[in-house]
C-alpha cells in the first residue's frame, strides 16, 4: 500500500469512528429523553454520560490530530453548532411535555420534519471544512434525520378519518372562536380534515405515532382525539388484565377514577393517561412487579418504561422495535400511556397508610417523606364501571377522590395554559 493509500484509509476509518460516536451519542440522548415525557426528574448520571459522549464526538472531529492546526478550531464550532442544534431538535418533543419556551415549542411542532433543515447547513459545513471525520460526522447526523422523517412520512399515510363527535365538535368551535381551518393552521394540528363540510380527525392506529392530544389537550383545551380515546380504553383494560392475573393489588386512580365515578364510568373528555396503582407487598416486589411487566407487556406488542427510583412503570401502545431503535420512540409528541403507581403499606402519624413516592393531587405528605392515603379507604379493593368494562377501584372512590382533590364533585380540571381553560370553563357554563 502507499502512503496516499494508507492515509486514505486512516481517514475513512477516522470517518466512521465520528459516525459512530455520533450515533451512540444520539441514541442516548433519546434514551435520555423518558424522563421529562413521563414528568419525573433527570437521571443525573445519565444526563452526565449524555453529555460526555457528545463532548468525546466533538473532541474526535475536532481536538485530535488531523491536518493543519487552524482548521481544528472551525471544526471545533461547527461540530458543536450541529450537535447543540440537533440536539434542540431530537429533544423538544419530550421537552414539551411540561410548558416550554416559544423556540422548543415551534421546534416540538415540527419534530417529525425539523431535522430536514440541518442538510443545506450540513452540506456547506461539510465542502467548506475539509476535515473527513466531521463530513462523517454530519453524515451519521442526515443520515438519522432523513430516516427519521421518511419512517413519519410514511406512517402518516397510513392514518385513517375518524369522525368527530358533537361533543368533540362543540368544544373545538369554542377553542377556535368558530374559525377552525385558522385555529388549526396557526396551533400546527394537522389531524384536522374537512370534507364536504365535514370536519373529521386523521387519526393514529398502533402503527403510527400517538397524535400529540396530550399537547391538544393541556394547552389548547379540546377534548382527546377519538383515536386516541379508544386506546386508551384498549391499554388501560389490557393492563389491568395483566395485574389482575398477576394477582397484584390495584386500584383506579386519579383522573381515571374521577372520570369513572362523576361520568358513570367515561372516560373525561380531557383524559390524556390512564392512571391505576398497585400495592407492593412481600409475595410482591418491584423487582417481581416489573419484570412479569416487563415481559408479558412487550410480548403482546406494548412499550414499557421502568423508573424505579420514582415508584412508576408506564406501559404505551407503540410497539417496541430491536433495541436501541426502540428508544427513539421518545422524539413522538405524543403519548398513549398507563402510568402505573406503586404504594407501600406505612405507618404515618399513628395511622397505617398507602404510601407513594411522588406527588399526586392534594394528596397529603406522610411521616416517611412520601405521599399517603388511609389504609381502610383503599382495601379491600372494589370494582367500578370503566371505559367499557369493570376495573378495579378504591374500596371508597368518593372519599379517595376527596382526598385527591377535595370537592371532586365540583372540580373543573386544571389545564396547564389557563387561557384554554378559562375559555372552555366558560363554555361549558354556557351550556355549549
Ligand atoms: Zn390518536
Amino acid at each position: 500500500m502507499t502512503g496516499i493509500e494508507a492515509s486514505a484509509v486512516t481517514e475513512i476509518v477516522a470517518a466512521l469512528v465520528a459516525a459512530a460516536l455520533y450515533a451512540v451519542a444520539y441514541l442516548s440522548l433519546v434514551r435520555l429523553m423518558r424522563f421529562p415525557r413521563n414528568w419525573v426528574p433527570f437521571s443525573r448520571w445519565e444526563a452526565l454520560a449524555t453529555g460526555l459522549l457528545a463532548i468525546l464526538a466533538v473532541a474526535w472531529v475536532s481536538l485530535t490530530p488531523n491536518g493543519p492546526a487552524p482548521l481544528s478550531g472551525i471544526s471545533l464550532i461547527t461540530s458543536s453548532a450541529f450537535i447543540v442544534a440537533a440536539s434542540g431538535i431530537i429533544a423538544a418533543p419530550a421537552l414539551t411535555f411540561r410548558p416550554s419556551n416559544r423556540v422548543v415549542e415551534f421546534l416540538s411542532r415540527h419534530a417529525d420534519h425539523a431535522g430536514l433543515w440541518l442538510i443545506g447547513p450540513a452540506l456547506v459545513g461539510g465542502l467548506v471544512v475539509p476535515n473527513s471525520k466531521l463530513q462523517g460526522m454530519l453524515t451519521a447526523l442526515v443520515a438519522i434525520e432523513c430516516s427519521w422523517f421518511l419512517r413519519h412520512h410514511r406512517a402518516w399515510r397510513r392514518r385513517r378519518l375518524h369522525p368527530l363527535d358533537p361533543s368533540d365538535l362543540s368544544v373545538l368551535e369554542n377553542q377556535s372562536r368558530g374559525d377552525i381551518p385558522a385555529f388549526a393552521a396557526r396551533q400546527g394540528i394537522r389531524e384536522l380534515v374537512w370534507s364536504e363540510g365535514v370536519v373529521s380527525w386523521r387519526g393514529c392506529d398502533r402503527s403510527t405515532p400517538p397524535c400529540p392530544f396530550n399537547l391538544y389537550i393541556n394547552r389548547l383545551g379540546l377534548n382527546t382525539a377519538p383515536c386516541c380515546r379508544e386506546h386508551l380504553r384498549e391499554i388501560g383494560h389490557y393492563a389491568a388484565t395483566c395485574l389482575r392475573e398477576a394477582g397484584v393489588v390495584h386500584w383506579l386512580e386519579g383522573g381515571s377514577l374521577l372520570g369513572a365515578v362523576r361520568g358513570n364510568g367515561a372516560l373525561l373528555d380531557w383524559e390524556d393517561d390512564v392512571d391505576i396503582s398497585v400495592l407492593l407487598q412481600e409475595d410482591m416486589t418491584w423487582s417481581r412487579l416489573s419484570a412479569a411487566l416487563a415481559e408479558r407487556a412487550g410480548r403482546d406488542g406494548y412499550y414499557v418504561d421502568l423508573f424505579e427510583r420514582h415508584g412508576l412503570i408506564a406501559l404505551s401502545l407503540d410497539p417496541p422495535r430491536p433495541r436501541p431503535f426502540r428508544w427513539e420512540r421518545n422524539r413522538f409528541r405524543g403519548e398513549i400511556r398507563v402510568d402505573i403507581a406503586m404504594y407501600r403499606l406505612a405507618e404515618s402519624y399513628g395511622e397505617v397508610v398507602l404510601e407513594r413516592r411522588s406527588h399526586k393531587g392534594d394528596m397529603p405528605a406522610t411521616e416517611g417523606g412520601g405521599y399517603g392515603v388511609p389504609k381502610e379507604i383503599v382495601l379491600p379493593t372494589s370494582t367500578i364501571g370503566f371505559a367499557g368494562g369493570r376495573i378495579a377501584c378504591p374500596s371508597d372512590p368518593h372519599a379517595y377522590l376527596r382526598v385527591l382533590y377535595g370537592n371532586f364533585e365540583e372540580i373543573e380540571y386544571t389545564y396547564i395554559d389557563t387561557t384554554a381553560v378559562e375559555s372552555r370553563h366558560t363554555a361549558v357554563n354556557r351550556g355549549g
